[in-house]
């Protein structure tokens, strides 16, 4: 069976192609630049080949022509011909209350993602346009959705409510949803497989460490807690992104700078974090050379993320009453050695040490703990697309047996 996973960005399309009998990557890439000037199509094939293909690609449906072109050329391809897709799995960021796990796309699924635009604009809009996109193209091929909140949606009524009248929940569904779900359930269950253990009877905490950054406590192989919530925008201060703030920030802002609804939700979504205190960049690599120099925001803004880290960590471990793994995943936390040591550092109180030539590494997966350390701590690549794949082979091959 092959699955091509599509991942749809405002102006970007990431796309793989698996053959689910090996679970290997046959293609990948991603279209970028859509509805921009300049677009153009980076593709990959299984044995490393890249070829950069230039083209105008006005909308989500000519880069999806272009990657279904490519994909069955007899230059660059991998498939003999487009039927061979069996299904296509989306990644899609929000679901709200209505989803705790992937689905077939109906009319009534995407009536229910278009209803979520209003909590999710940046991403909701994007990954149906990828989904109609794709059904105009293959309409005989089933579509799947995978949601990046599914995997919270056991979090208990307690941790998900916020402290809001109650009447906010009931009208609007007004509560915290989590994110970066596929990616938390995976690290989490490869975590098992590495350690030779059942992933649900760890206690885990798996940080999701990228521009947009998350935490989920995992027990019984639930997600207990995620500190992204109503939507992506609350939590660990982010590349862009300001985490928790107090609400109240908000409306002394407005008046103060007399600022509208869409300028505060600009100033909060792309001009805050670690690129609003640093001034300098949303990018921890920028971050850290700075530092070195000597710039005294970059190594504040590098030590507020070091700090929120910890500090949910350390709450976490107390939700899940103990702590048997911790996880970091993503590009910073598959890549910030600095960071990952800066946020293990003088927590032997809850069992964690890690060693520092073993956290001399990017981008694979191993152990960093110490030998003989209570916690586990693992660097794991994230693979959010073999998820979705596995998910969408599962859901398809099941209609089938109905
Ligand atoms: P997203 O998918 O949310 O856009 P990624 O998971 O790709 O983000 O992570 C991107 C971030 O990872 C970059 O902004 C950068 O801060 C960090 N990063 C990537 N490589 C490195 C590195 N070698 N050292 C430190 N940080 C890195």
């Amino acid at each position: 069976m092959k699955i091509l996973v599509i991942n749809c960005g405002s102006s970007s399309l990431k796309y793989q192609v698996f053959n689910m009998e090996a679970e290997n990557v046959l293609a990948k890439g991603i279209a970028e630049r859509i509805g921009i000037n300049n677009s153009f199509l980076k593709h990959e094939i299984k044995d490393g080949e890249k070829v950069i293909i230039e083209e105008e690609l006005k909308d989500h449906q000519q880069a999806i022509e272009l990657i279904l072109q490519t994909l069955v050329s007899s230059k660059h391809g991998v498939l003999n011909d487009i039927t061979e897709i069996n299904a296509v799995g989306h990644r899609v960021a929000h679901g709200g209350h209505k989803f705790s796990s992937s689905v077939i796309i109906t009319e009534e699924v995407k009536e229910d993602i278009r209803e979520l635009f209003i909590v999710a604009p940046l991403h909701n809009p994007p990954n149906l346009q990828g989904i109609e996109a794709m059904e105009k193209l293959l309409p005989d091929v089933p579509q799947v959705a995978v949601f990046d909140t599914a995997f919270h949606q056991t979090m208990p009524k307690y941790a998900y409510l916020y402290g809001l009248p109650y009447e906010c929940y009931e009208k609007y569904k007004i509560r915290k949803y989590g994110f970066h779900g596929t990616s938390h359930k995976y690290v989490a269950q490869r975590a098992g497989e590495l350690l030779g253990q059942s992933w649900d009877q760890l206690k885990i905490i798996s940080c999701h460490l990228g521009n947009g950054a998350s935490i989920t406590a995992i027990k019984d192989g639930k997600s207990l807690e995620n500190t992204m919530g109503f939507t992506p925008l609350e939590g660990l201060i982010m590349g862009t992104r300001s985490g928790d703030i107090d609400p109240a920030i908000v409306s002394f802002l407005m008046i103060k700078e007399n600022m509208n609804i869409k300028e505060i939700e600009s100033l909060l979504n792309k001009k805050s974090g670690v690129l609003g205190i640093s001034g300098i960049s949303s990018d921890f690599r920028d971050l850290e050379e700075a530092s070195k120099k000597g710039n005294e925001r970059a190594r504040l803004a590098i030590d507020m993320f070091v700090h929120d880290v910890k500090l949910h960590i350390g709450a976490y471990t107390a939700i899940l009453e103990g702590l048997d793994v911790l996880i970091f995943t993503a590009g910073l936390g598959e890549n910030g050695i600095e960071v990952r040591k800066n946020i293990c550092i003088n927590m032997e109180a809850l069992g964690i040490t890690i060693d520092e030539t073993k956290n001399y590494v990017r981008c694979k997966e191993v152990e960093i703990s110490k030998n003989g350390a209570k916690v586990k701590v693992l660097v794991i690549p994230t693979n959010e697309e073999l998820m979705i794949a596995r998910d969408t082979k599962n859901l398809v091959v099941a209609r089938q047996l109905t």
